[in-house]
């Protein structure tokens, strides 16, 4: 065989063993940007054109189904074509594309939905409600977590004992649970993976059928599988598949849902024969961001350290900047932004924001709209989360799926159609008197009216409204059947239900709302020729990185579990503090703060060319402030990769409210600040000079312009500990609390 050059030529001698080795079980270990994923989709495209492998005959799995997106359009790339018939996704997809298949083999139909985490906890609260639990005790979503966490373990109700009153209460709800789930046609996320670990494991036929199928199964990211994930594997690959994964133990940062790296040394014990591949130069960052990222990691014990070298240069020293609060950290980061885009240094979208947990995300969004930056904000919840956008998408489960309640419930009076609480309680009981699903009484209404038999169990006017409703869900659901395209059926909806009057109050609110629900519209635009079903599929398999909009010219505002395997030329991470980064739980759990520090190994590798790290020294609680000192694995850092900026006064915290004592101060102007500082590894807070007394520049009402916030009225001047802090309210942003030494102000 005659390898195709193309393929090739691109590759280091490591890489190119890999893409070429022959038929057989591989293992690439190995760093960041060292071409794991490249190598990957070299390997499909080899197995393609050079041993001729049929696509349908690849399974191909990625971390995210925007990972799946990017590696079918390299792979059109590398081919010529799509490679049609191959199997390429997430875990999740994957799954829920042989349950669909498998169904006659299932407890449940073929047109099931998929529950997120919303559902699931709805789901639990109805549990509760039917074994007469107070809610207000037994908290919906510590339960939901409980029933995740024994599902992820592979435990069943059957599994489990409990031995105290709440562990027997959640046993009861779990078991519950699980009825719901079938009543509903409903899988949650743990079901799919566990009810084809199920099926492969207990019916053989169809084990041997995939076994057969799969000639090469392959894995990106394989260090964050899980049990359920790796005995899917196992049990596919005990035919004649050649198995194919890629990981990297130190970027193991899925524990909390699961994953467990150890499923590497499983691997290796599991397929003693297999080959394993190191690969050692990192093709994406300059030697500064690796050397960082190394001295963080190697902190971790237990780890196979691993040789990485890159070509690309030392290249810039790492920034961190530490300011007075995390108000002005995140104006640091939109300015910093701001005038490099200015300057086009930087382009938008080479940039990244990372942070440890999605609430930080606040602040830096309104430190964006202040510095008047566009921005791009990864993360279901900002669009799948929103009210009207799963209102939407409630309506149309309930039409592919009449037995999903959850959807039912959150509808069936929304917009208001005169159908309330009690009448809901009504019909779900009709409907377990009659072992029927709720969504069945409700079709039968909808097509019998006062004949339907269900009738008579409901007061005159809402046994009307829940006809009516009723029979615009049999209307739907038939145009739907007949094949009626998906964008028509989507404004079929809006407009029988009147949601745009019932969504848009003509607030700036209720605009937002309405325009949410027709990018919804557009989303279901993409998916016209696809239909209902894939649409629903790929809504609820949706993962924050899967929300990040494409070819916008913007910086990407992101959780450091969601940069997982993407990359960028500048990285920001935010919050480096201990108690935020590390985050709080893990303090006194090793294995836990072990993954902390993947984390932040994870976000510095993100970079290819910058880092910046920024802390402050006081982060805002509910109308407060709390304390908070350096993150401990900062001090790991070698001083002389760092750059230090903005440092800020020993004085730390007990910043007070009054205007009279600021205690708030930074030494330097952040802009200027350039000599490296060599002490920084320490982190002991020494005390700051006291600089001489200046000048006060700003006295009380003379107008200031300021270069983010546009003009402002100074309301207050105080000279203090060498420096003036000034009061200014702003016409645009209101008031702020600038230090003059740092804000750039000019008076007017
Ligand atoms: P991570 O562990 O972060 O997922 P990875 O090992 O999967 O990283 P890739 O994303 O595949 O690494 O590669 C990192 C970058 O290096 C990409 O931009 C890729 O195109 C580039 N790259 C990899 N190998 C080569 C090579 N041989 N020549 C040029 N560029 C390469
Ligand atoms: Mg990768």
């Amino acid at each position: 065989m005659i390898p195709n050059p193309d393929f090739l030529s691109g590759l280091n001698p490591q890489q190119k063993q890999a893409v070429t080795a022959p038929p057989g079980h591989i293992l690439v270990l190995a760093g960041p940007g060292s071409g794991k994923t490249r190598v990957l989709t070299h390997r499909i495209a080899y197995l393609i054109t050079q041993y001729h492998l049929p696509p349908s005959n690849i399974l191909a799995v990625t971390f995210t189904n925007k990972a799946a997106r990017v590696m079918e359009s390299r792979l059109e790339d590398l081919l010529g074509e799509k490679p049609q018939g191959i199997w390429l996704g997430t875990f999740h997809a994957i799954c829920a594309r042989i349950l669909r298949r498998e169904a006659e083999n299932l407890p449940f139909s073929s047109n099931f939905v998929i529950y997120d985490e919303d559902d699931q906890q709805s789901l639990v609260k109805t549990a509760l409600r039917e074994l007469n639990i107070d809610e207000k005790m037994f908290k919906p979503a510590s339960i939901r977590s409980v029933i995740s966490t024994a599902k992820n373990n592979m435990q069943t109700p059957d599994d489990l004992t409990s031995r105290n009153y709440r562990e027997e209460v959640n046993l009861r709800v779990y078991r519950r649970y699980q009825e719901l789930l079938r009543v509903n046609n409903a899988l949650d996320f743990d079901d799919l993976l566990n009810e084809v670990v199920n099926l492969l494991t207990q019916n053989q036929a169809v084990r041997d059928r995939y076994s057969r199928r799969f000639g090469e199964i392959l894995v990106d990211e394989f260090q964050d599988t899980n049990t359920a994930q790796y005995q899917i594997l196992r049990s596919l690959a005990v035919g004649n598949a050649s198995m194919f994964v890629v990981g990297d133990e130190d970027q193991s940062i899925y524990r909390w849902r699961g994953a467990d790296y150890r499923n590497v040394q499983s691997f290796e014990r599991d397929f003693p024969d297999c080959q394993k591949i190191l690969l050692e130069q990192n093709y994406r960052s300059t030697q500064t961001v690796l050397d960082a990222a190394r001295a963080i990691i190697d902190h971790n014990i237990n780890r196979t350290p691993k040789r990485l070298f890159s070509d690309n240069g030392k290249g810039e020293a790492i920034t961190l900047f530490e300011s007075a609060d995390d108000k002005l950290e995140a104006d640091y980061v939109a300015d910093t932004i701001r005038q490099n885009l200015k300057a086009k240094k930087w382009k938008g979208s080479q940039v990244a924001v990372m942070y440890r947990t999605n609430a930080q995300s606040r602040l830096l969004e309104e430190a964006f709209l202040r510095a008047n930056l566009p921005y791009r904000l990864v993360g279901a919840q900002r669009f799948y989360g929103r009210r009207e956008v799963k209102d939407i998408i409630a309506y149309l489960r309930l039409i592919y799926n009449p037995s999903d309640e959850v959807s039912l419930t959150r509808v069936i009076n929304v917009p208001p159609r005169g159908i309330g609480d009690k009448t809901v309680t009504t019909l779900q009981q009709r409907a377990h008197e009659m072992n029927i699903s709720a969504g069945e009484v409700l079709a039968d209404l909808g097509k019998l009216g006062q004949q339907s038999a269900h009738f008579a169990s409901f007061s005159g006017r809402s046994a009307l409204s829940l006809a009516d409703f009723g029979s615009n869900l049999n209307t739907w659901r038939e145009a739907s059947s007949k094949g009626m395209p998906l964008t028509r059926l989507f404004f079929q909806i809006l407009e029988d239900t009147a949601y745009q009057e019932y969504i848009d109050d003509t607030t700036e609110e209720g605009h937002q709302r309405w325009e949410n629900v027709l990018e919804l519209g557009k989303i279901a635009a993409e998916f016209e020729d696809r239909g209902l079903d894939e649409f629903l599929e790929r809504l609820a398999l949706v993962s924050d990185q899967d929300t990040l909009a494409e070819d916008v010219e913007a910086p990407t505002l992101l959780t450091l579990h969601a940069a997982k395997g993407l990359e960028f030329p500048i990285v920001f991470i935010t919050g480096l503090d201990d108690g935020l980064l590390p985050h709080s739980r893990s303090l006194d759990d090793p294995e836990e703060m072990a993954e902390e520090r993947r984390l932040l190994y994870v976000g510095i590798t993100r970079a290819k060319d910058r880092v910046y790290l920024t802390r402050a020294d006081r982060r805002s609680t509910y109308g407060g402030y709390d304390n908070s000192a350096p993150s401990r694995f900062l001090k790991d850092i070698p001083a002389k990769l760092l750059l230090q900026q903005g440092a800020v006064s020993s004085s730390r915290g007990g910043f007070s409210s009054s205007y009279s004592s600021p205690r708030e101060r930074r030494t330097e102007s952040y802009a200027n600040w350039t000599t490296p500082s060599p002490t920084y590894g320490s982190f002991k807070p020494t005390p700051r000079q006291a600089k001489p007394a200046v000048e006060q520049r700003f006295p009380a009402n003379c107008r200031v312009k300021h270069e983010v916030w546009g003009e402002g009225l100074v309301v207050k001047s105080v000279l203090e500990d060498g420096d003036e802090t000034v009061d200014v309210f702003f016409d645009t942003v209101g008031f702020k609390r600038l230090a003059a030494s740092l804000a750039k102000l000019e008076i007017i």
